[in-house]
This record gives structure tokens, C-alpha cells and sequence, in this order.
């Protein structure tokens, strides 16, 4: 395994869209991280990329052709891109693609270093057919399925510390093998109707750090026994106490010890690591964007 400041991170802020002012969903927060975290010289500039848009085919990994070709050509019913939440059109596309490009580059990065990350992504809610809750495509499943390819045998751990379940991995690849996905979230949040994971946590509303951190140590010691060759991180920030789509109380503190936990986990065991961003959307923006630092904080503390 390299060492951090051989690690190579994603972003595909590049693709540039315009939402309507006072759109719920903060666009911002991606190129707002990435100058974060050069300004603070967490990151090198050498050590970020713009990351390429997936070339279309890889789609059908995850997804029906009859829902890539809708998105695609624009034409996607309005219940369904309803559903998504954002505006679908051309730029829109384009950022989609660049985002699941981002997962994808990721992904090889860390098969090469140990560890990569997405600086957006983490498309969890997208289902085979249909995208919803922000999420055009799956990142995840689109990956598993593209190493299952070469390696069928190959175990994969999906850790989704989102605080929204992960109902479109589970969607998707509830029948695969060697795919074991994890999944800590609101239990009364959205998504409403969940799809069950392999291990499903559901915390109730108000829940903070000491709850939270006490059940995932005891899962990832279990998690050790299991052998696996990969993890794919779903990093979100959302489980932060007053984020708009969040019902958890977590601190900061408790964010970056939940981080800790995980990036120990897997440099101990010497399991390569890609991580994409999540979800995040507190009142005042800056605070997401303060947690996803936090996060790159204690990644490169961790494999420094
Ligand atoms: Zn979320």
C-alpha cells in the first residue's frame, strides 16, 4: 500500500451546471471542498484530477437500456425525473457521466494505491430503471459489477455511512455474489420504503456520536473476519446534526472518529479503499463542506 501523497483524487465539478437559485440541492459544495483542501494543502494540486466522463457503455452494468437511453436523449418522463430532483438536460448529463467517471477512475486508482477517492458521487439512491433522491446512475453498482467481471470471486464491501439508506445498491445488486453491502441511515428518514441491505442499521432520530460509533466498532471487527479484497466508502456528511435532509445529531468530532475508524480499518488490513463523497446539506453550507475535510483530514493522517 502507497502512502498519501501518492494517492490521486477525482473531480468533476469541471462539468459545470446551473441550478435555480434557491435550489435545495448545493451544487457549490464540490468546487467549494476542492479549494478547501488545496488551501489548506491537504491535497496537493498534482494529486487531483478532472475526471473523464463514463463512456456510455459501462452504464448497462447497472442499468436497464431503456432508462440510459431516456437520460440520455433527455427524454425521461416528468414523474420520473421528478423523482430525481434536479433538472435533466445536456449539462446535467455531462456532470452525471463526469461523476460516474470519477467513481470509476477511483476505483482503479485505489486498485493501484490502496486508496482513491470520488470528490462528488456516491449515487446510492439510483435504482436499475430509475434514478431518484439526486441520483441519475449508481457509482457503486456500476463498479461492482465491472471487477465482478474480471473476478467473480472478488468480496467487495459497500460501507454507506450516508444517512440515507442505501436503497439503490441494495436495488440492484441484492442478488449478487460476493457483494456485501452495509448500510447505516436514518430509520425514519428517507428513504421511506427501504430496500434491504446485508446489514441494515437504522438509528432513530436524534441519535449522536456514542450510539453510532459503539455499533460500527463492533461491526467492523466482524467485518475484519470477513475477507474482503475491497471497499467502496459512501462517506456522506449528512448524518451531521442539523443538515436539512438529516435527522442525526452527530459532531464534527464524531464524524472524523467514524473516518478514523473506517480508514484504520481498511490500511490494517491492507484492503484497498475508494471513497466517493455522499450526501451532505446542512443550513449553512460551509459546515458540510467543514465535514468533507474532516474527512480528507483524517484519511491523509491516517495513511500518511
Ligand atoms: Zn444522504
Amino acid at each position: 500500500m502507497k502512502r498519501w501523497e501518492d494517492f490521486h483524487f477525482f473531480y468533476s465539478d469541471h462539468f459545470e451546471v446551473e441550478l435555480e437559485i434557491n435550489h435545495r440541492f448545493p451544487m457549490n459544495k464540490y468546487q467549494a471542498l476542492r479549494e478547501s483542501l488545496l488551501q489548506r494543502g491537504i491535497v496537493k494540486k498534482s494529486q487531483i484530477s478532472p475526471a473523464n466522463k463514463l463512456e456510455t457503455h459501462h452504464l448497462h452494468l447497472a442499468h436497464t437500456p431503456d432508462y440510459i437511453e431516456q437520460v440520455l436523449s433527455l427524454t425521461l418522463d416528468r414523474k420520473k425525473s421528478r423523482a430525481v430532483g434536479l433538472p435533466l438536460n445536456k449539462a446535467m448529463v455531462d456532470r452525471a457521466l463526469g461523476s460516474q467517471g470519477a467513481f470509476w477512475q477511483a476505483v482503479s486508482s485505489s486498485l493501484e494505491t490502496g486508496f482513491s477517492t470520488s470528490m462528488a458521487g456516491g449515487t446510492h439512491h439510483a435504482h436499475a430503471d430509475a434514478g431518484e433522491g439526486f441520483c441519475f446512475f449508481n457509482d457503486f453498482a456500476i463498479n461492482v459489477r465491472r471487477l465482478h467481471k474480471d473476478n467473480a470471486g472478488y468480496k467487495i464491501l459497500i460501507l454507506d455511512l450516508d444517512v440515507h439508506q442505501g436503497n439503490g445498491n441494495s436495488s440492484i445488486l441484492n442478488q449478487d455474489k460476493n457483494v456485501f453491502i452495509a448500510s447505516y441511515h436514518g430509520e425514519k428518514n428517507y428513504p421511506f420504503r427501504k430496500v434491504p441491505s446485508h446489514l441494515d442499521r437504522g438509528f432513530l432520530d436524534g441519535a449522536g456520536d456514542e450510539e453510532y460509533l459503539k455499533i460500527l466498532c463492533e461491526d467492523l471487527k466482524r467485518f475484519s473476519q470477513m475477507g474482503f479484497d475491497h471497499i467502496f466508502y459512501q462517506a456522506g456528511v449528512d448524518a451531521l446534526g442539523g443538515d436539512s435532509f438529516g435527522k442525526l445529531a452527530m459532531t464534527h468530532d464524531g464524524l472524523k472518529e467514524r473516518d478514523r475508524m473506517v480508514f484504520e480499518f481498511a490500511k490494517h488490513q491492507n484492503i484497498p479503499l475508494a471513497m466517493a463523497l455522499g450526501g451532505g446539506y446542512s443550513k449553512n453550507i460551509d459546515e458540510t463542506v467543514e465535514a468533507y475535510v474532516g474527512t480528507y483530514e483524517v484519511a491523509r493522517r491516517t495513511y500518511l
